[in-house]
């Protein structure tokens, strides 16, 4: 009765199947969206903008809330969920509050709210997620990005997928309410403008700066051979002020409309500079000053001998109608101005649109001291110039999709993965000549064993899970793209190498060779049988029971997830995947007991988690009535009477009439060594005999015989 209710319930497994993926189509959304200000505690407004002085209302469309510093708007703070209603990799949608500058630059981000398995309530990767979500901070939303996203253990695609959420919400944000000049190359943004003091123009480079002292100058043409220079303006003592030379390009407003003390100032002064051509400010202090008066001299054809720029290797000198004198107070009215109209010497070159120049490219400025006399020697200071990046406007990049990112950042893993696809087809496809060879096949089987458990799982942390089963299925009903499958490149490669394998050979495939965990279930029971722990061995029929362990814990996983019962993923913790194979055995003492008891188990009868209890195994299991070839070869006398092949199974998928229940198969190929070895295989060696002793008719061996064979 018991054995009719298990086959029943096996045989109809499939109808639970379709009504737990029925279920996934109800899955509730368990963020609530609206009323960001209650979300906005102080906790995340640390992170998503420490600086802002005071919030305005949430308003507008798409909604965000305004940041303060003073009376001007610092940031818009925002969140995903409001706006784009972003989903992670389990589909479930999350909530990541983040805060965007009105010139385009990230303040900060941080998930309040998902339900990712890997990560929700992880010791280790949610704090891994935070950090990689509050490196956010400065990045800009157009051109590169300064920093590369770090690593989050397994759940990568989900930390790109929030971080992308962020990107796109900010520009919803910004582009209904700053008007921003859309550019297809990298443009000088000569309209932008922010009241700063010359100080600060220093600090963020806008305004460079060459200091240099007698003693600098000495140096430098004591290291020509140049003892005691002969100069224009004469050295001093070694720390006395030679010269200090602030320069910089005047285009931008951000930079001429506070060097010129005023916007109104320098857009006076803008309409001199023709159309094309580009402007450089220059001033100093000390004796020597930066134009000298060579430029008043016809024979020294009107140059500026002092200073030039140069920018990709071409050198671009000023000539004395280039060049403005602006009056100064350093010498008539000490104190009464400031910044760049307080310095001793006060200027602005303009260059010709004819002179090809590029503002947004970095260029050098070469501060030059020439002795005087016959045989002149000059010495160069250079300094180089780079506009602040905020000064430039970037063509929109185009939005690389998360997985197309995923994909071009594991290619390398993608290629070894391949190549390991390979060589498992080609085992398959060379499968009867590797059995033939018992050595062959031990060194083959085990060294793909270990390499898929070292590189594949401890390394690339690449295990195949439930968890996947449940996103793949449930994802289409919950609204995902192509993009959503594709997001993690080998967990794709994988999945659709072991649907292709399971549709055409059965689950063996993927249990007997490209688990992880299984492959550290049979490596561990290899050794334990070399130590000579005593295996355990059920009754077949006992067996047969256990087995519907993996079936049920599937069904239960599958129906509490899929259902939104289980929100948390708490119950595909019955995999000890996460705690073996992605984390290395470093989670909470709990899990990594689990795993070792289950893993212990094993010492004792291979691979019985494998075959009691893998909700993956079961799925798998459960579907492998659809595989269309049996590639195993048997004869009419396995299982009457010979017995070896079952015997030889390690996880006893052959069954004591001598078929072999695929379901159950690991394809490990053990039965077919036997098959081949015809110094063990009864029929083979009977045939041998016959053969060897020219008689017809030898008895066919029994399974006594075979056990001491
Ligand atoms: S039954 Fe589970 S643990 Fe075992 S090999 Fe298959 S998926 Fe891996
Ligand atoms: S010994 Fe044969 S039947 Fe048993 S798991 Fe390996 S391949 Fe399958």
């Amino acid at each position: 009765m018991i054995s009719w209710l298990l086959d029943s319930f096996r045989r109809h497994l499939s109808l639970p199947l379709l009504g737990v993926i029925a279920l996934a189509i109800a899955s509730p959304a368990l963020a609530q969206k609206g009323k960001l200000r209650e979300r906005l505690t102080p906790d995340v407004m640390a992170i998503v903008h420490p600086g802002a002085e005071w919030l305005g209302p949430e308003e507008g469309s798409p909604p965000a809330i305004a940041a303060y510093k003073g009376d001007k708007v610092a940031a818009y703070i925002f969140s995903t969920l409001d706006i784009v209603n972003a989903r992670a990799y389990s589909v479930i949608p999350f909530d990541v509050i983040a805060g965007v500058t009105p010139e385009g630059r990230i303040t900060g981000a941080k998930a309040v709210f998902h339900r990712e398995p890997y990560v929700y309530q992880d010791p280790i990767r949610q704090p891994q997620l935070d950090t990689f979500l509050a490196a956010e901070a400065g990045q800009p939303l157009n051109g590169a990005p300064t920093i590369r996203p770090d690593y989050v253990a397994q759940s990568t695609i989900t930390a790109r997928l929030m971080r992308a959420a962020v990107h796109d919400t900010a520009r919803l944000v910004l582009n209904a309410r700053v008007s921003r000049q859309s550019v297809t190359v990298p443009t000088l943004d000569v309209d932008r403008f922010e009241l700063k003091s010359w100080d600060e123009l220093i600090a963020d480079g806008s305004v460079g700066r060459i200091r240099l002292t007698s003693g600098d100058v000495a140096s430098a043409f004591a290291r020509l051979g140049v003892a005691d220079p002969a100069l224009d303006e004469p050295l001093g003592k070694p720390d006395d002020l030679y010269t200090d030379v602030f320069f910089g390009l005047l285009d931008p407003a951000a930079i001429g409309g506070n060097v010129l003390s005023g916007v109104r100032n320098f857009e006076d002064y803008r309409q001199r500079i023709p159309p094309g051509g580009h402007a450089f400010f220059m001033a100093s202090n000390g004796p020597y000053d930066f134009h000298g008066s060579n430029h008043w001299r016809k024979e020294n054809g009107f140059r500026f001998d002092r200073v030039r720029i140069v920018q990709d290797g071409k050198t671009i000198g000023f000539v004395h109608d280039d060049y403005q004198k602006f009056l100064t107070s350093a010498r008539n009215a000490p104190g009464t101005l400031q910044g760049f109209h307080a310095q001793e010497e006060a200027g602005v070159f303009i260059l010709s649109p004819n002179v090809s120049f590029d503002p947004v490219k970095p260029w050098r400025l070469e501060l030059l001291v020439t002795t005087t006399g016959q045989n002149p020697v000059t010495v160069v200071f250079p300094f180089d110039y780079k506009l602040p990046a905020t000064l430039i406007l970037m063509p929109d990049e185009p939005v690389v999709a998360p997985w197309v990112e995923a994909w071009r950042d594991a290619r390398v893993n993608v290629a070894i993965l391949a190549l390991l696809l390979v060589v498992l087809t080609g085992i398959f496809a060379f499968q009867a000549q590797l059995s033939r060879s018992r050595r062959a096949h031990k060194l083959v089987r085990n060294g793909f064993l270990l390499v898929v458990l070292v590189w594949l799982g401890w390394t690339a942390s690449a295990q195949l899970s439930i968890v996947n089963v449940i996103n793949y299925v449930a994802a289409p009903f919950r609204g995902a793209d192509i993009g959503y499958y594709l997001a993690e490149p080998l967990m794709v490669m994988i999945a659709a190498y072991t649907l292709v394998s399971l549709v055409l050979f059965g689950r063996g495939v993927f249990c007997g060779w490209l688990c992880p965990f299984g492959a550290l279930q049979e490596l561990l029971a290899q050794v334990s049988r070399a130590l000579g722990v005593p295996q355990w061995s059920p009754s077949f029929a006992l067996e047969k029971r256990l087995w519907m362990g993996k079936y049920i814990a599937a069904a239960a996983v599958l129906v509490l997830m899929l259902s939104g019962i289980d929100g948390s993923g708490a119950s595909t913790e019955i995999e000890p995947f996460k705690t073996a194979i992605t984390s290395k055995f470093t989670r909470a003492w709990p899990y990594v007991l689990y795993a070792g008891a289950l893993l212990a188990i094993g010492l004792f009868s291979e691979r019985a988690y494998c075959r009691f209890l893998c909700p993956l195994g079961g799925v798998l299991a459960a579907l492998d009535r659809l595989h269309l070839i049996d590639l195993l070869k048997r004869r009419p006398e396995c299982g009457n009477p010979c017995h070896l092949c079952e015997r030889s199974c390690p996880v006893r998928a052959i069954e004591p009439t001598g078929k072999i229940n695929m379901a159950e198969c690991f394809q490990c190929l053990d039965c077919q060594v036997e098959y081949y070895d015809d110094k063990r295989c009864p029929p083979l060696v009977a045939a041998a005999k016959r053969s060897y002793d020219g008689k017809a008719g030898a008895a066919m061996p029994t399974a006594a015989m075979v056990k001491n064979a």
